[in-house]
């Protein structure tokens, strides 16, 4: 059978910023045949994510995150169609996902390592396996709950980076359903933080391409920081850790400004800033929700039930066609839109 698939073209190199043209489509074939076991399924959605900055190095610097190797298929989170089964568990016409699904049309795959998707439990909405209802959400609950020390009317305010991020967006407000009394927000464009604001309920948003992070820190969360959400390190970092209060808590979720850097994972921070972290007994655990999957089928169906609630409010963008999955991956690493990046294979 003839498919379309999409491989790893080149390595942008370990300092290097990504660029679509890393990724090539092409035309390959897979069999005719499935073997007792296996299942023949149809992609239709693809998710884009910033950990697959690192896949794309000979080397990922993590022991849990294989290479892409060159003229390769690339892989990563993705749901399809069951359309041909020799599994038991599995039929035609279920709805299944893989965190290592192939970027091609149609593959073929081990049953055993799919689960099935119950689309009722996001109204129909099958991408928000991907996002909310699925690793991006499992990030910022568990993350939160793992990490964050949130208790119930203690009057602390959580601070995000990244926030107009997929786990971003979803942090702050589950940080509010948690029990934080006030949520703050940083990002990249005047849009996103109203949005934030606007429809996700931060209390408040702060554009950090624009004036002064610090200043508008301190004027937005007189009381200081009590758990700051970190998605992105860096300078941005450096900042809401310098007006964290004494034993508050840094949920270490991801450093995506220094992906194309060649800097150890978690990058150390400062001196100053280190010292400022021991003399206040911030904690700064190293958090991967990989080591959290035993709470994974209770956590997916508190994030359903949010959405469904619509308290839990979700932004995605969809981008069409495999063909544009390099492009779709160029934009999530420079900011993209609100929310999750998900691509459209077909429907
Ligand atoms: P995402 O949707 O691409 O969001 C990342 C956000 O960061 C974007 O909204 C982007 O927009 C902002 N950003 C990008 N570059 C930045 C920079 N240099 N400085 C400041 N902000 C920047 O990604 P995601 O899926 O939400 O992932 C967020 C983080 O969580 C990543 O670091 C990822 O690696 C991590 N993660 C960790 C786990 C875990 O188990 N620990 C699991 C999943 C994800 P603006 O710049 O426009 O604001």
């Amino acid at each position: 059978m003839i498919i379309q698939r999409v491989v790893l073209n080149s390595r942008p190199g370990k300092n290097g910023v990504p660029v679509a043209e890393n990724f090539r489509l092409e035309q390959s074939t897979i069999s005719d045949t499935i073997q007792v076991g296996q299942v023949l399924v149809r992609t239709m959605y693809l998710s884009v994510d910033p950990y697959m900055r690192c896949r794309m190095n000979e080397d990922t610097g993590s022991d849990y995150l294989l290479p892409w190797q060159l003229s390769e298929v690339a892989d990563g989170g993705g749901i399809g169609v069951v359309e041909e089964s020799k599994h038991d568990n599995l039929a035609k016409g279920d709805f299944v996902t893989s965190f290592n699904w192939p970027w091609q049309t149609v593959a073929i795959l081990d049953g055993s390592l799919l689960q099935k998707l119950v689309p009722q439990l996001v109204n129909g909405r099958l991408s928000y396996f991907l996002g909310a209802a699925g690793i991006t959400g499992l990030t910022a609950l568990l993350g939160i709950k793992e990490k964050g020390h949130v208790t119930v009317g203690t009057n602390q305010t959580m601070v995000v980076s990244g926030a107009a991020g997929a786990c971003g967006s979803l942090a702050g407000q589950i940080g509010r359903l948690e029990g934080c009394s006030r949520v703050v927000g940083i990002a990249g464009t005047d849009e996103k933080c109203s949005i934030l604001v606007q429809e996700m309920g931060f209390d408040a948003a702060i554009n950090y391409k624009k004036g002064h992070v610090a200043e508008q820190l301190r004027e937005l969360c007189p009381g200081g920081v009590d758990v700051y959400f970190d998605n992105v390190g860096g300078d941005i970092s450096d900042t809401v850790i310098s007006q964290m209060n004494q034993n508050s808590h840094i949920i270490l979720c991801g450093q995506i400004s220094q992906y194309n850097k060649d800097v150890p994972y978690p990058p150390p921070l400062p001196p100053d800033i280190e010292k400022i972290q021991k003399e206040r007994n911030i904690t700064r655990e190293r958090f991967l929700v990989l080591n959290y999957m035993d709470k994974q089928e209770a956590s997916v169906l508190q994030l359903c039930q949010w959405i469904q609630e619509g308290k839990l409010k979700v932004r995605e963008t969809v981008v069409e066609g495999l063909a544009n999955i390099g492009a779709a991956f160029q934009s999530m690493m420079n900011g993209g839109n609100i929310g999750k990046q998900i691509v459209s294979v077909s429907k």
